[in-house]
């Protein structure tokens, strides 16, 4: 048995313990502990990273006896073979969002692939398994062709993979013949995946991101329908982000008030002062959304102009370049002895991480903001977990409709007061969204943490008096969103028995 027991405490405040960490390099080896545990009666908590912050981060949903960490397995497998004309890339669990973004930096600079806003170090595999979202859309439609190792510690390889990695079909066609059945290890606990395929995307010539200020808070529900019509309509095919004004101001706080106090010389209090100016400047309204148009120039030309016809009346529209922002941040960064070119300098610096997210390119930003906010700049991304930062997701699948959406966000805000809701809704594919909603808290104080909880409690029974549902549940939240006698949930614990009969994989996660 190996030495090192898992730390899984996390910013959610809840944790159960996640036994002995086993490190493989290898999917044989990981065959090789999945059988073992199967003689021996251990559990094993598969993680790829185990950055799954608000969700559990690297806690098992049941105290296990083996925390599976699966971060040394960095190999992107095919990367002879990847290229413009064939945009996939077969990646193991430890290939992370920054590691897959620098190869491609050197080796396609042309490729790109949808990024989410969580840290640079996090692992594509895992929050795809997760069923995350990044700008491009929901990561499960990005994965396929999965190698997984079954609770048995058989190997299986779905769609087409299974004819064989030379297969020509093996790493192009996400469906292959028969059922498929890589939904079973999206939000599931049957199998360990060990390597899969994963699109990537390539550039089309011009891409910018843009940003829509909404004018009357009034009016979200009509900012809403407008922007999803704009998705169905392809002007603006990403997933829109719509963050209301707690979340636009936490992401931009701290790279307002760095920029004031380190190239500003700026003291704390005045910095904060003229911070309330710089987001008046680009985060004035109660929604702010962040999207991306791409295409030929003539596309993207053409796209900005239906944005701003249709948007115009009720919205501020923003485009934002890199070449714009760089360019707004030389200038203003030189005249930066007036008050107001300090402001809009801050108001770039600030921008200019985020904005990038929306055009695929990965960031630390938002964890820096959470790090800053609770006085541990001196961190690294990946060591969230370890302030006192406390935050819990609770995150609604809605349908696309904004006159419900904007009811159920008021009602949100009701049922959480007195805290406050940092949330973003999504517009993440043509008939649905989802709203990702945290609460932040300090999780050195008990109280705090208390209160936390119950509230994210009250959010959820609210959410279920409405019929509705989260679209991915925390560690934490198992127990109540897994109904053992509901037949949804008895045909999965069937499959489950079928495919680890000795419940070795995760036992809990999204199954009775
Ligand atoms: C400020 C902030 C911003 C965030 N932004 C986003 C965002 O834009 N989009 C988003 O989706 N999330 C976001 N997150 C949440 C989270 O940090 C990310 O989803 C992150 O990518 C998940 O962690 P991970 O990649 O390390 O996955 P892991 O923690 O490694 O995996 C998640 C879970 O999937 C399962 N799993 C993982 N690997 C395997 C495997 N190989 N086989 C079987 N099961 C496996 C396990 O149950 C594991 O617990 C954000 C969080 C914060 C705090």
């Amino acid at each position: 048995m190996p030495r090192h027991t898992a730390d899984t405490s996390n910013v959610t405040g809840l944790a159960q313990p996640g036994g002995r960490i086993l490190r493989p390099r290898t999917t044989a080896q990981v065959q090789r502990i999945v059988r073992l545990a199967n003689r021996r009666g251990w559990t094993i908590n598969p993680v790829s990273t185990g950055l799954n912050f608000g969700y559990g981060s690297a806690s098992p949903v049941r105290p296990t006896c083996i925390q599976l960490d699966l971060s040394r397995m960095t190999a992107i497998r095919n990367a002879a073979e990847i290229s413009r004309g064939n945009p996939v890339a077969v990646i193991e669990p430890g290939v992370t969002q920054q590691g897959l973004y620098a190869w491609l930096q050197q080796h396609h600079p042309d490729l790109a692939f949808n990024a989410t806003g969580s840290a640079r170090e996090t692992s594509i595999i895992g929050n795809a398994l997760d069923r995350g979202v990044g700008y491009f859309g929901p990561r499960k439609e990005d994965l396929f062709g999965l190698e997984v190792v079954m609770g048995t510690g058989e190997l299986v390889r779905t769609g087409f993979r299974r004819l064989g990695e030379a297969s020509p079909l093996a790493h192009s066609h996400p469906y292959g013949l028969g059922p498929i059945l890589d939904g079973l290890f999206f939000q599931g606990n049957c199998g360990i995946v060990t390597s899969a395929c994963f699109r990537l995307v390539p550039k089309r010539p011009q891409a910018v991101a843009v940003s829509l200020g909404l004018r009357d808070g009034k009016d979200l529900a009509a900012f809403i329908d407008r922007l999803a019509e704009l998705k169905r309509d392809a002007v603006m095919d990403s997933v829109t982000h719509i963050g209301n004004r707690q979340r636009s101001h936490a992401s931009l706080m701290y790279g307002i008030t760095t920029y004031l106090e380190k190239e500003c010389g700026r003291t704390p209090e005045a910095a904060a002062a003229e911070a309330r100016e710089a987001l008046a400047l680009i985060a004035k309204g109660d929604w702010t959304s962040l999207g991306a148009v791409t295409g030929t120039a003539a596309q993207v030309r053409a796209n900005l102009a239906e944005v701003r016809k249709r948007m115009g009346d009720i919205a501020t529209v923003r485009v934002l370049s890199e070449e714009k922002l760089a360019l707004g941040y030389r200038v203003m960064h030189a005249l930066r002895f007036f008050r107001v070119a300090r402001t809009n300098a801050a108001a770039i610096a600030a921008i200019r991480p985020l904005h990038v997210l929306a055009l695929g390119q990965p960031t630390d930003a938002a964890i820096d903001n959470l790090l800053w906010r609770y006085g541990r700049s001196d961190l690294p991304a990946t060591q969230l977990d370890k302030t006192n930062c406390g935050l819990i997701f609770i995150n609604p699948a809605l349908p696309m409709n904004g006159a419900l959406v904007a009811r159920i966000v008021r009602e949100l805000e009701e049922v959480a007061r007195p805290f406050e809701l940092y949330m973003t809704i999504n517009i993440e594919t043509a008939t649905s969204l989802v709203a990702v909603i945290n609460l932040l808290f300090d999780r050195s104080n008990a109280d705090e943490a208390a209160a936390a909880r119950a509230t994210a409690d009250a959010l959820h029974a609210y959410l279920r008096s409405r019929q509705l549902e989260v679209y991915r549940a925390r560690a934490d939240m198992m127990e109540s969103v897994v109904d053992p006698v509901d037949p949804y949930w008895q045909a999965v614990g069937a499959i489950k028995q079928a495919l680890d009969p000795n419940g070795v994989i995760a036992p809990g996660r999204y199954s009775p």
